[in-house]
């Protein structure tokens, strides 16, 4: 074990404040809520105190947001609000090393994920809605398409600035206002945004983000002012929303979790397959709704596709966040932490076998090393539940139709991999498959283009590409 102490220049580089505060109506101010305190899971020493929103800050939000809406961003031409949009994301890319290492002190994350898929995909996102805001009328939707009104957005830890723009991109484009709710262990990047909207001369009340935990969020998502509800979290806390949602008028769409199985038959190419089955449940630590978490392999290549898979897991280098070289870095927090020992250590008594990766983890932070379960059940835990960490569990099929079966015997939904060379193959298990998104020989791609979003118990609603603007407007 080693001793971590990041360097200190990376709090320069951040921009790291002592306080950071709420940012209603265009000014930020201190919140009447009990103040959050953001840790660094890689050094559990606390990075900034964070004010919280009360039910009554979030009112006041939801107020300033309705008079943004009905007197500027909604009567503004598409062109103008194109502009704004645009003007965002050149700031996110010209801050992007302050964000990149602020969200990486502030989540766990490597920064050469932050740096290279966190920051750069959300600023695409601006950069891609910018271009929508002056053609809705060629959506698709109608000629005549409107926007819904105040948008209230709650968001999870996992990737904190970018599910911020996959949420305030399209509802700004479409002209509705947003009130935001950051994660509460992750509001730093958020905060650094509301600067980035005073930056850009958004006016006052387009933008609102109220920090705090769960009922800061339950208390957006009940509020009457409130016109679309988009939630992106756990499956839990998202059929609670719908029940408060229900019968309210609101507009909902829920991105929740996921259990996805990533499939690899006999003819796929295997060290291609290693590398999209490493990269599917271990890239940001496994913290992925869309994460291949269940590894369906046929039996005839299991144990060679095993074999290398441990062999490159091996070579992965889990520990300093902010060093480029690391491959896994910290735990969100010890809450999450926790859940995933316990989920892994469900896995030894239910009888699968456990193997662990060899790499050192630092003596303090938040740490788990890289697991593979093999010879695992669909009835064991590891199998049904999302672990939301990085453990992969791993089962095997005779045919197709089995692999079929195995993959949609799940109530989750979101995402799912392919691996064969046969073309045919893949166009018929992509039909077959009971999931909103379908890899074929890579994992994780993203692109603000293409619609996201899962069935079932992994929710409703697109976010990105046409499919995605639904969600705002009307029709
Ligand atoms: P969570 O549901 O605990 O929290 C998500 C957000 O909801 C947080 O901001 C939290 O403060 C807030 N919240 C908690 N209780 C609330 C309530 N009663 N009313 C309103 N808001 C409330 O989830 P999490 O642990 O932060 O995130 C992990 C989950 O998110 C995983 O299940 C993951 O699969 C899912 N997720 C889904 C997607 C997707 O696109 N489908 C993307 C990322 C994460």
């Amino acid at each position: 074990p080693w001793e971590y102490a990041p360097a200190p220049e990376s709090r320069d580089i951040a921009n790291l404040k002592p306080s950071y505060r709420m940012f209603v109506d265009g000014e930020f101010t201190d919140g009447g809520g009990e103040p959050l305190k953001s840790i660094n899971p890689a050094t559990e020493e606390v990075l900034a105190e964070v004010g919280s929103a009360d039910e009554s800050d979030v009112d006041t939000a939801v107020r300033a947001a309705r008079r943004a809406f009905e007197q500027t961003w909604s009567r503004m031409p598409g062109t103008e609000r194109a502009k704004y949009l645009f003007r965002i994301a050149r700031l996110i890319q010209e801050r992007g090393r302050e964000l990149a290492v602020l969200e990486t002190l502030d989540n766990g994350k490597p920064i050469k994920e932050s740096r290279d898929a966190d920051i750069p995909t959300a600023a695409a996102h601006f950069f891609h809605h910018a271009g929508w805001a002056d053609k809705l009328a060629y959506a698709g939707y109608g000629p005549d398409p409107r926007p819904l009104g105040v948008a209230g957005q709650v968001i999870p830890w996992n990737f904190p600035l970018l599910m911020l723009a996959w949420k305030i991109a399209p509802a700004l484009a479409c002209g509705n206002t947003v009130v935001l709710k950051p994660a509460e262990t992750t509001p730093l990047s958020a905060l650094v945004f509301a600067e980035i909207c005073q930056q850009a001369g958004l006016p006052p009340g387009v933008v609102n983000i109220v920090p705090g935990a769960g009922d800061v969020g339950a208390a957006l998502v009940a509020h009457p002012g409130v016109d679309k509800v988009a939630f992106t979290g756990s499956t839990e806390v998202g059929k609670q929303i719908q029940r408060t949602v229900a019968g309210t008028g609101k507009k909902l769409t829920l991105e929740l979790g996921g259990k996805a199985a990533n499939i690899v038959f006999d003819d796929a190419p295997l060290d291609q397959a290693v590398e999209g089955i490493v990269n599917g449940i271990f890239f940001n630590q496994g913290h992925v709704c869309c994460a291949g978490s269940r590894l369906l392999v046929q039996e005839s290549i299991a144990e060679e596709l095993l074999e290398k898979l441990r062999a490159r897991v091996r070579t992965l280098r889990v520990g300093d966040p902010l060093d480029k070289n690391t491959d896994v870095g910290a735990i969100n927090s010890a809450e999450q932490l926790a859940r995933i020992t316990e989920l892994a250590d469900s896995g030894d008594v239910e009888g699968a076998r456990r193997w662990t990766s060899p790499c050192p983890l630092p003596e303090r932070g938040f740490f788990f090393s890289p697991t593979v379960f093999s010879d695992v059940q669909q009835s064991m835990r590891i199998a049904r539940e999302e672990i939301f960490g990085p453990v992969l569990s791993v089962l095997t099929f005779r045919t197709p139709a089995e692999a079929i079966a195995k993959a949609n015997n799940t109530p989750y939904g979101l995402s799912a991999g392919i691996w064969s060379e046969k073309g045919s193959r893949i166009l018929w298990a992509a039909q077959q498959l009971r999931a909103g998104v379908v890899w074929a020989n890579t994992f994780n791609r993203f692109d603000p283009t293409a619609p996201f979003g899962g069935y079932q118990e992994s929710g409703f609603g697109r976010e990105g590409g046409r499919a995605g603007l639904e969600a705002y407007l009307d029709v």
